[in-house]
């Protein structure tokens, strides 16, 4: 039981699912706005739509990932009545405002709708590796889960189309913090000695040291109870002014790590400076202004 299926975009992503598709032997029909970008795929299998109207109507499970929202509208509304009893998944990067008012259009037109998050990179796709969070219908969810199971690990949130960006957006927050992290690390250590490559060897496995105590720090979160027999914020704010100062010494930005040291001294100013570390996410869930 292979359902037919219409991929819009073929950018980096969308080619990647679209040939994914392909290899799992459902009949797929692509469609671009620019030409070309289909070649490769047709030679593959792949039908190629002329238009928006004709690849929606070739199949009842549509992905749409583009670059951003506005383009998701400009091919929706290029489609109307033709998404009557469509299932629509979209994949493309957005806020959870903008995932609600995608599936209310959708609605209208009378088609299920799921928005999906891709916690990958496209070489990934097909992948046991490749997590994609879903949320939104959830009879198209389970209508179709066999299928998007084919490019990777599944998860459904729940019918909010709003979560599935979110818990994308925030998982990719606690990867841009990492990638912050190391970058920042790397501009330290850098010189003519010594290369970012070698410094992998330190850093990933004291990264991966660190992620050990995510869960007892999430533990603290949830108990509301911040307590530490580990470190202290004030002990952390020591510590941190001498990152702060030994990038001034080099010459190097700290622009990076002076959000998290800033955060650390509001909590300390707070009266919290015997709390740990997970303080820091009630006070990021109440900015100075609110
Ligand atoms: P690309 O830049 O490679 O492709 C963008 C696609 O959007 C192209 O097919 C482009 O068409 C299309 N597009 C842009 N504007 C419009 C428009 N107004 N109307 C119709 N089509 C339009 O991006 P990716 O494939 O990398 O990313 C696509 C989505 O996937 C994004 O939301 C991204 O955040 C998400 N994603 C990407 C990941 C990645 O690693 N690449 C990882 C996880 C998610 P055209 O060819 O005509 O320009």
């Amino acid at each position: 039981n292979r359902p037919p299926v219409t991929v819009i975009g073929l950018g980096m992503m969308g080619s990647a699912l679209a040939q994914t598709f392909l290899k799992e032997g459902h009949q797929t029909t692509v469609w671009n706005r620019s030409a070309g970008k289909a070649d490769a795929l047709m030679e593959q299998g792949a039908k190629v739509a002329s238009t928006v109207a004709e690849a929606i109507a070739a199949s009842p499970l549509v992905v749409i990932c583009v670059l951003d929202y506005g383009a998701v509208h400009a091919i929706l509304e290029q489609a109307g009545e033709i998404l009557a009893d469509r299932v629509v998944v979209n994949l493309t990067n957005g806020t959870q405002a903008q995932a609600r008012q995608t599936a209310a259009f959708a609605a209208g037109w009378g088609a299920e709708y799921l928005d999906g998050g891709i916690m990958a990179v496209p070489q990934m796709i097909g992948s046991p590796g490749a997590l994609l969070l879903y949320s939104g219908s959830q009879k198209a969810f389970q209508t179709y889960r066999p299928t998007l199971e084919g490019l990777g690990a599944v998860t459904y949130l729940g019918d909010d189309p709003g979560l599935a960006p979110l818990y994308d957006l925030a998982l990719l927050s606690a990867m841009y913090g990492m990638f912050g992290g190391f970058f920042h690390a790397v501009a330290m250590v850098r010189s003519e000695q010594f290369q970012a490559e070698a410094f992998t060897s330190l850093v990933i496995p004291w990264l991966q040291a660190m992620t050990a105590s995510l869960p007892g720090l999430a533990q603290a979160v949830d108990a509301d109870q911040h307590r530490t027999d580990v470190s202290s914020l004030i002990i952390n704010q020591t510590g941190f002014a001498n990152i702060i100062d030994t990038c001034l010494e080099l010459g190097v930005s700290p622009e990076l790590m002076t959000p998290i040291q800033g955060l650390i001294n509001r909590g300390v100013a707070e009266g919290y400076g015997s709390d740990g570390l997970s303080r820091l996410v009630e006070l990021i869930r109440k900015p100075v202004s609110a």
